[in-house]
């Protein structure tokens, strides 16, 4: 089959984050949409709705491997938590390879694009050998990571993980600078992939020091740039008693905190922190499915939807691959701490999913100028059946799973799901 260059899809209804309209047609040229709009000519997806695909702000996809075999007490640990957990999370780690790695990333950003993902943030610390000695490529396990992202077709943000302290040996780098050394190599050696970024992160306040923030804060400029901070009430008290402040004070004073920052979790910020990251103009990315099944504790979504602080989502440890679940966990977790309901309304909203699906799709629907990245929705899934266009965009966000995604699109071309 040739190649199409320009091509013009109508579906039965284009969704976006406030409804559904029928009549329209979404036009991709070269990979990106150039309109969307009434039309009557082009290719028909019967029985389907288009969409905008979600993005996945915060993935480890090895920890994919981690599914089913974690939900149970081992008799060394009769209390189990997230600290028990990561013992097995560290003993997966242990065992990768390149081939390893690349092989179960792959799988797991296949399942994310069946579920409806079409773009993963991958904050990827596993880097060296066992022993902690570089591969003869330091960046091996990286661009294992990358290769597998290309297999599967999904867009990748690619954040190599510093690590000075803790975990394993093979997450570790030796000085700050050795560590930005292999940034830059991977920043090289991805140009010219259309589908790979690459920025920065520090694992947590936990495994790096003072001195590492601010250099990776300083190098990161308008880079995307990540760290996990206030998952656990532990990490708090460690960051209090070594440095006198809570982690998202010390990361506002190393100036990690800008308007690419974002701040995986803050499931423990108190008010104060909620404040600093507004002021910076950062992010946050809520990872609920994780946070729920590791015991982490409530995203403060309330106090971080009145503040403006721009949420994400990520299926983190992809206890479970699903980007409708994680946006219902938000609102029906906040439900549960307030005892109201449709708790989460963007000013002059009176439904909470608008805001839920902007912090699924990181905008508020499909637009010209933005990338071709699309879903497909089965109309006549059993969750979907019956349910009136107007009110499609909730039925998705309340009641269905990403059973209802019947094929994915990245850069205007379909990747999962029947060819068209
Ligand atoms: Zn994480």
């Amino acid at each position: 089959m040739p190649y199409v260059v320009r091509r013009t899809l109508i579906p039965d209804l284009v969704l976006d984050a406030h409804g559904a309209r029928s009549g329209v047609g979404v036009t991709i040229e070269d990979g990106r949409i150039l309109e969307v709009g009434p039309v009557t000519e082009g290719e028909r997806l019967p029985g389907a709705a288009l969409a905008s695909g979600f993005v996945n702000d915060h993935s480890h996809a090895f920890q994919r491997g981690l599914r089913g075999a974690v939900e149970q007490i081992e008799p060394s640990h009769p209390r189990d938590d997230f600290w028990t957990w990561r013992e097995q999370m560290y003993a997966l780690a242990e065992d990768l390879s390149p081939n390893s790695i690349r092989e179960t990333s792959r799988r797991c950003y296949e399942e994310m694009l069946c579920a409806g993902y079409t773009s993963v943030t991958e904050f990827h610390y596993v880097h060296h050998r066992p022993d902690g000695t570089t591969y003869k490529d330091p960046n091996a396990l990286a661009k294992a990571v990358v290769l597998a992202s290309e297999d599967a077709g999904i867009r990748l943000l690619l954040l190599p993980v510093a690590y000075a302290r803790g975990g394993l040996p093979r997450f570790r780098d030796q000085t700050v600078r050795s560590f930005l050394a292999r940034v830059d190599a991977l920043r090289e050696w991805s140009e010219g992939r259309p589908l790979v970024r690459v920025g920065v992160a520090a694992h947590s306040v936990r495994a790096v020091p003072r001195e590492w923030l601010e250099e990776i804060g300083k190098y990161a400029h308008d880079l995307p740039l990540h760290i996990h901070a206030d998952e656990q009430p532990r990490e708090i008290e460690e960051c209090m008693a070594e440095h006198g402040m809570r982690p998202v004070e010390l990361l506002a004073q190393t100036g990690f905190l800008g308007p690419d920052s974002t701040l995986i979790h803050a499931t423990h910020a108190n008010a104060w922190e909620l404040d600093l990251l507004f002021e910076h103009d950062a992010s946050v990315c809520a990872c609920p499915t994780t946070e729920g099944n590791l015991g982490d504790g409530f995203l403060p979504a309330e106090e971080i939807l009145e503040r403006g602080i721009p949420l994400s989502v990520g299926s983190d440890s992809h206890v479970r691959i699903d980007p409708f679940e994680e946006l219902r966990e938000i609102e029906t977790n906040a439900r549960r701490l307030s005892g109201r309901r449709n708790v989460l309304l963007a000013e002059g909203e009176t439904s909470p999913t608008p805001y839920l699906l902007r912090a699924g799709w990181g905008s508020m629907g499909l637009k010209s100028g933005d990338p071709a990245d699309l879903i497909e929705l089965d109309l006549s899934h059993p969750s979907l059946a019956d349910v009136e266009a107007e009110n499609l965009p909730s039925a998705l966000v309340f009641g269905a799973g990403s059973g209802v995604v019947s094929g994915t699109w990245v850069a205007g071309k379909r990747v999962s799901g029947q060819q068209r």
